[in-house]
């Protein structure tokens, strides 16, 4: 059984979020297949930014920099990727549910001449077969399938993101760290990036945030949000999401949608108001730890993965609701 490797992002400077998470997947995976786990970082990563993988449970890991590495390009990670992969064969490759990681997965497979799994949410590894079965969620996320693969290939995984908790971190943790010498040439790299635009968000963003705070179209208009934000503001890691009838309204921007064409988030506390929970929303936060419902019409969709509802007029549950929250938090 070779090792398990992950693929460390960088954000800038720093380790990606999704790293600490996919390290805690490969971790659990190598410890049932009984091998190793390695990230491997892609960019010009600091020392101390290869350490904090090994504190989060890596055992070892690899750089990989280079002049023609730029993040955001997919192209040069699925190259250093494949360099790494034909060098270690590893038994298999997590990558997360990224711009990078969802782009780079399936083309590595192909690469490797292997299959690939996306947006998985729980992996198992068999130590007497070697192979890996993995849950993901299907037709819109109304029902989990589990998959194994069938070739004695690496097997390339795509992780939907907070679907694995970091570990915490361990500094007595010690493992290594091995610079990996990558040649690249500018043919291997076809797309280029022209241009990086921030999205504007305040606070913190809809797929990081631990409760969020869901509104449809049963709020009435925009002018109801402004209730959603102060009730996700009382909540350290609160954000405010959308369905898709809410944003195509113009209520709120595209970037709030959650669904099959909008965000998929995966928070501990998912409240929605005013959702019917059509299933194309609930291909988005079908994966929610917890689901509030609060919806007038006993019979809506929703009601059927919340685990706690209110059949009821959100203007009149919400303000009792949203105390009741600050109370509890504030005591
Ligand atoms: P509605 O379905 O209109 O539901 C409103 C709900 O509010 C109702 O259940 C009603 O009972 C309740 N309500 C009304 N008044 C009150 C009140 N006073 N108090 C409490 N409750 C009240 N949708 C997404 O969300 N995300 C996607 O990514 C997405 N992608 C799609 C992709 C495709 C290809 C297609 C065809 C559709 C997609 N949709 C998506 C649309 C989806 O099918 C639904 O139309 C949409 O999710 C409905 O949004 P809603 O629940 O806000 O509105």
């Amino acid at each position: 059984m070779t090792e398990v490797i992950i693929l460390g992002e960088l954000d800038g400077n720093e380790l990606h979020s999704t790293a600490g998470e996919l390290i805690a997947a490969g971790r659990k995976l190598a410890d049932e297949l009984g091998t190793k786990v390695s990230a491997a970082i892609i960019g010009e990563a600091s020392t101390e930014v290869a350490n904090e993988a090994i504190f989060l449970g890596a055992d070892e890991v690899y750089t990989v920099s280079h002049d023609l590495i730029v993040q955001g390009v997919s192209d040069t990670y699925v190259a250093a990727l494949e360099f790494i992969c034909n060098q270690m064969n590893p038994s298999v490759v997590l990558t997360a549910k990224t711009p990078i990681g969802r782009s780079a997965g399936p083309r590595l497979a192909y690469r490797l001449g292997t299959g690939v799994a996306q947006d998985c949410i729980n992996l198992e590894g068999n130590a007497d077969t070697g192979k890996v079965t993995v849950t993901r969620p299907v037709y819109g996320g109304n029902a989990m399938a589990k998959f194994t693969f069938s070739n004695d290939a690496t097997q390339v995984a795509v992780l939907r993101i907070k679907a694995f908790e970091p570990l915490p971190i361990d500094k007595e943790r010690s493992g290594s760290i091995t610079q990996i010498n990558f040649e690249m040439t500018e043919n291997q790299v076809k797309s280029k990036l022209v241009e990086t635009v921030k999205e504007e968000s305040e606070g913190v963003k809809l797929e990081e945030a631990e409760v969020i705070i869901g509104g449809g179209r049963g709020l009435g208009g925009p002018e109801s949000f402004g209730q959603l934000e102060e009730l996700a503001k009382l909540f350290d890691s609160g954000a405010v999401g959308a369905s898709r009838a809410v944003c195509d309204a113009g209520w709120l921007d595209h970037s709030y949608q959650i669904g099959l064409t909008g965000k998929t988030v995966t928070p501990n506390l998912y409240i929605t108001f005013g959702i019917s929970g059509a299933s194309q929303h609930m291909a988005g936060c079908s994966a929610s730890k917890n689901i509030v419902a609060i919806n007038k019409d006993g019979e809506a969709n929703i009601f059927k993965e919340a685990s706690f509802g209110v059949v009821g007029d959100w203007e009149k549950v919400l303000p009792s609701f949203t105390a009741t929250v600050q109370e509890l938090l504030s005591s």
